[in-house]
């Protein structure tokens, strides 16, 4: 027996319709490109994502056809949120930290047929146009007196009179709920980049667990900052969970440094902010030498890579902010875990709570976790023993957009390319990818644990640990550090702050001094590329 309940798809349209009847009046205020500040409501985001639609139908582009954009945080691209994706187009938010082979590659795999960009990006564009055959438009993000003449660009239109003049009236088609709505393709630091395909279905009910108390608590009294890139697995669905709630959103624009990202924050009386910890280290950089305050954030989410101890105890104790670690992935839309405490953990003390709140959190329901060691045999929740870390659910990749790689499922289940504990509450912590794990005489240690010591330290501004071959070990771990400006900081000085912090057998080997580390497309050390740097490096004898 079928329920009677009435069955209506899940469909991208129908945050949009919702936030415009619901929340019409609740802003959305913009850096723009140019440098100003834009703020309209979602009643305008509304009409306007419907001019986007006819703009597509205008172009006859069929059902499923790709619309990517090079574009940051901002009102245009949550336009093109809802309209392109409403109208049944799927929507691909190009990285454009990536390399332009790359994006050239990624643009042909995807057969995008328009490319949205923002003016910041128009070398790029004019360096990859010719390589994109499928596109067969270029809209620059801005109004026509701001189109270069001569950009070299076919078919280049500006936004503004792409939309402009289109019925601001449009009937959102009703379909196949699993159809696609928009896609974001992997780093790529192994081979070819691949792409997850979200669909309508998978990115509503994200929208609906990410808004959760447990989760990222969002609702209509929020002013909502997401810094995390709306080209990164979509802001961590954050446009479409403030939709769903009428939160008032705040985007940053190319703006990030810590001292425009902190004056948005103050200026928009911003309470919750997202974002990468690269992101928070620029902005407490710039708060802690200018004695600055909050007035109005109270609570951050931040992941995409480990968030060090030390940041979560400046933005609590020397700021009254909140931090909520979360994890996630490209192919899990992304939100995979995070970390709030239980009702039983409100009597600990707070250096209890704290080592909980370390943690990268508990599952969120969607989401089902394991941890698997040799053999795909499962491993204990002890909070001790780390395995191979697979997920499964309903916004978790089946298969990559045509098929690429084959088929990444083991029985069913997406393995992470993470290494986890998973204690008896099921709070999950990742030490590492499985790439970069030391084994050292058997046992593994975590760059994770070893990289939050450094970055502890006063004088350190970035720390990134990988292991090097030892004839005896097998692996050691050795620190690669960038000081802070003007910090002075010997090894054998930070060598010894690990003292008493680690077991004596995890603390590394060396610490190298580096002017930098290099970072990936999402803002995450890459430790290939810093192995390469180090090609030359000998462990110290001893
Ligand atoms: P995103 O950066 O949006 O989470 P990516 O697909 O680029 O998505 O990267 C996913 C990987 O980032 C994870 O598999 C994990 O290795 C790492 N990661 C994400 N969040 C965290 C976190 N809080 N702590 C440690 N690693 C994390």
């Amino acid at each position: 027996m079928l329920g009677l309940m009435q069955s209506q798809p899940l469909l991208i349209s129908s945050l949009i319709d919702f936030a415009e009847r619901h929340h019409g009046d609740a802003e959305i205020v913009s850096r723009r490109v140019e440098g100003d500040i834009h703020r309209y409501r979602w009643r305008d985001v509304a009409v306007r994502a419907r001019q986007v639609a006819h703009a597509l139908d205008g172009m006859n582009l069929l059902f499923s056809d790709r619309v990517a954009t090079l574009a940051w945080n901002g009102y245009r691209h949550l336009e093109l949120y809802f309209g392109v994706s409403g109208s049944g187009r799927v929507l691909h938010t190009i990285n454009p930290r990536l390399h332009p082979d790359q994006i050239a590659w990624i643009a042909n795999h995807a057969e995008d047929q328009v490319l949205c960009f923002d003016m910041t990006f128009l070398p790029l564009v004019q360096a990859v146009h010719a390589r994109c055959p499928t596109i067969r438009q270029f809209v620059a993000l801005c109004d026509p007196d701001k189109l270069p003449a001569d950009s070299g660009i076919p078919n280049l239109v500006s936004y503004e009179a792409w939309i402009g003049g289109q019925p601001a009236a449009y009937e959102w088609p009703s379909f196949d709920e699993n159809s696609a709505s928009s896609m974001c393709y992997t780093s790529g630091t192994t081979g070819n980049p691949k792409a997850a395909l979200y669909s309508h279905r998978s990115t509503i009910l994200h929208a609906y667990a990410a808004a959760l108390p447990d989760v990222m608590c969002l609702s209509a009294r929020d002013a909502v900052l997401p810094v995390v890139p709306m080209f990164h697995v979509n802001a961590w669905g954050i446009p479409y969970s403030a939709a769903l709630v009428g939160a008032k959103l705040v985007f940053p624009g190319p703006a990030m440094d810590g001292k425009s990202i902190y004056e948005l924050i103050e200026a928009e009386k911003v309470n919750y902010a997202a974002g990468v910890p690269t992101v928070w280290q620029m902005m407490l950089g710039h708060m802690k030498p200018n004695n600055l305050r909050f007035s109005t954030l109270k609570r951050t989410v931040i992941g995409g890579s480990a968030c060090p101890p030390a940041m979560i105890h400046a933005f609590r104790d020397d700021y009254g902010v909140e931090v909520l670690h979360a994890w996630g992935m490209t192919e899990m839309s992304p939100l995979g875990t995070l970390c709030t405490l239980k009702n039983k953990h409100l009597s600990l003390p707070a250096e209890e709570q704290m080592k909980i709140r370390l943690k990268q959190g508990r599952a969120i329901f969607g989401v089902d976790l394991k941890i698997v060691g040799e053999g795909g045999r499962d491993l204990p929740w002890d909070g001790k023993t780390p395995g191979d870390l697979y997920v499964k659910g309903p916004w978790t990749v089946r298969e990559y957009f045509k098929g690429e790689g084959g088929d990444p499922l083991v029985d069913g289940w997406f393995p992470t390319g993470d290494v986890a504990t998973i204690d008896a509450d099921g709070y999950m912590q990742i030490t590492d990818r499985s790439k970069d794990v030391i084994k050292s005489g058997g046992e593994w240690i975590s760059t994770i644990d070893v990289e939050n010591v450094a970055v502890a330290h006063p004088a350190v501004a970035m720390a990134a640990c990988i292991g090097m071959k030892h004839p005896k070990w097998d692996e050691r771990p050795i620190v690669a550090v960038v000081k802070k400006p003007g910090a002075q900081l010997t090894r054998d000085e930070l060598l010894a702050f690990y003292e008493g912090k680690v077991a004596k057998w995890q603390i590394p080997d060396d610490v190298v001094f580096v002017d930098a580390i290099p970072l990936g497309a999402t803002g995450k050390m890459l430790k290939t590329r810093l192995r390469e740097m180090l090609k030359d490096y000998h462990l110290p004898a001893n």
